[in-house]
């Protein structure tokens, strides 16, 4: 079996794995990046779509377009890619980490480093995931799934089609199907409030005449061999409203139902994972907590746009390069979500330099203020002309933010949205 050592491996080649691994080598370290798929961008690959690079372009690109401008960065740095290529595991032998991975060409290797990132992004939940009730016809699909069938392979999966969730991926694939030639005919959302960008809803629906049923549960899929259609009832005062039940005819069903990050071999590794995100618990190095092996982009939390990916894992590239030299954080605050908030990312700051903080709403209000509070005192408000779960926040607080703080032990920075 083949051996090889690194300063540094990184797992995933998508935009997160390639943003950090740009970060390591630029820092003057020995850097592989694994990924399984033969080339490199990730989910971005069968994004066809504009909107991606806006932050980090300037430019309305598309997803492969993103993601070939970063190979092309890559390409031009000593960097090994190790394409077509499974991490299978990731073992912590003292201070040495040793991924071993399988590829065809190359078969089984063991790639031995100091440090690991983690960018392994994340999966789609599925019809077992959230358990709707009727048989098992063909012609379901999750929404990434059939992004991957039109965009990528060439296939079209049905002509009338019904969406179950109103999650980005879902959005953009009804617009798609429209493209396409499929009739749209609805978009369901158990929800009273979509789970997708104000912006998709827009031009993916409205600008179609494609209907949204928000607070509705899709009570039944129809169909023996195919779909034949699915069942949806609304939802009001909080119960569901069987006699207002109805049947829309369809012959596929595409799942938008959520993400969920991709941490098996996080597990397997002894990696703690948070709950809230289904990512692992990161320090203000974005450093789990197995020392040495740091997470970003997906793998970490669902982010919405690629360009918070890429700001994220640059940050977790330049810190495993400093952990790499020694440097460790030197007092930490930990970072609580207060009211309102669902999660803040990452859990614990470092006062003495710049940090940004990542954090989803649990709730829609338009003229809303994020509160940050230190101990329980605030310490800066933030107007927000608008939240939404869907929409990630993000929070720049500099180190002349916090320097005043240093000097307190054990605090605690709470962030809440009125
Ligand atoms: C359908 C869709 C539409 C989007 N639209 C927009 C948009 O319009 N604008 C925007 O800014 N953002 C958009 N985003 C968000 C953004 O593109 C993604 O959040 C971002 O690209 C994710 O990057 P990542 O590297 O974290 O994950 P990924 O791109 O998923 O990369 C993870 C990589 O890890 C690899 N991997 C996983 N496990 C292993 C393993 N065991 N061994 C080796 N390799 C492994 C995978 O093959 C994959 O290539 C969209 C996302 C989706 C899904």
């Amino acid at each position: 079996m083949k051996e090889l050592s690194y300063d540094a491996v990184v797992i995933g080649g998508g935009a997160a794995g390639m943003a950090a691994a740009l970060e390591l080598e630029a820092a003057g370290r020995r850097v592989a990046v694994v990924e399984r798929e033969e080339r490199l961008g990730g989910i971005l690959g069968q994004c066809v779509h504009n909107g991606f690079g806006l932050i980090e372009f300037d430019e309305e690109l598309t997803g492969p377009e993103f993601a070939e401008r970063f190979e092309d960065r890559l390409s031009a740095r000593p960097i090994e890619a190790f394409l077509g290529c499974t991490v299978l595991e990731l073992e912590v032998e003292g201070e040495a980490k040793v991924v071993s991975c399988v590829s065809r060409e190359r078969g089984v290797m063991r790639l031995r480093a100091q440090a690991v990132v983690l960018a392994m992004g994340c999966r789609e939940r599925n019809r077992g995931n959230i358990r709707i009730p009727g048989s098992r016809p063909a012609g379901v699909y999750t929404a990434g799934l059939a992004q991957r069938l039109v965009n990528v392979e060439g296939y079209v999966p049905g002509k009338d089609v019904a969406i179950i969730g109103s999650g980005d991926i879902g959005l953009i694939m009804a617009r798609r199907m429209s493209w396409i030639g499929c009739n749209v005919h609805a978009v369901v959302e158990i929800m009273p409030y979509p789970s997708g960008l104000t912006r998709n809803i827009v031009q993916c629906l409205r600008d179609f005449d494609i209907p949204l049923y928000l607070s509705h549960l899709t009570t039944d899929i129809y169909g023996r061999d195919r779909v034949e259609g699915i069942e949806i009832a609304p939802i009001e005062n909080g119960a569901l409203v069987m006699e207002k039940a109805f049947k829309i005819p369809c012959d596929t069903v595409l799942l938008s139902v959520g993400l969920v990050p991709e941490n098996e071999l996080s597990r397997k590794a002894g990696v703690s994972i948070n709950p809230m995100t289904n990512g692992p618990w990161v320090d203000s190095f974005l450093m789990t907590s197995v020392p040495g092996v740091f997470a970003c982009g997906n793998v970490l939390h669902v982010h919405d746009l690629v360009d918070y990916v890429v700001e994220e894992s640059r940050r977790a590239g330049r810190f495993a390069a400093e952990w790499l030299a020694g440097r460790r954080p030197s007092r930490e605050l930990r970072v609580k979500a207060g009211a309102n908030v669902r999660y803040v990312a990452p859990g614990r700051i470092e006062p003495g330099r710049d940090n940004k903080l990542y954090l989803r709403s649990m709730i829609v209000k338009n003229d809303a203020v994020l509160e940050v509070k230190l101990d329980g005192k605030p310490i800066r408000s933030v107007k927000k002309g608008h939240v939404q779960p869907s929409e990630m926040i993000t929070i720049a607080l500099g180190a002349a933010d916090l320097v005043a703080l240093a000097a307190q032990p054990d605090s605690t920075l709470e962030i809440s949205i009125q």
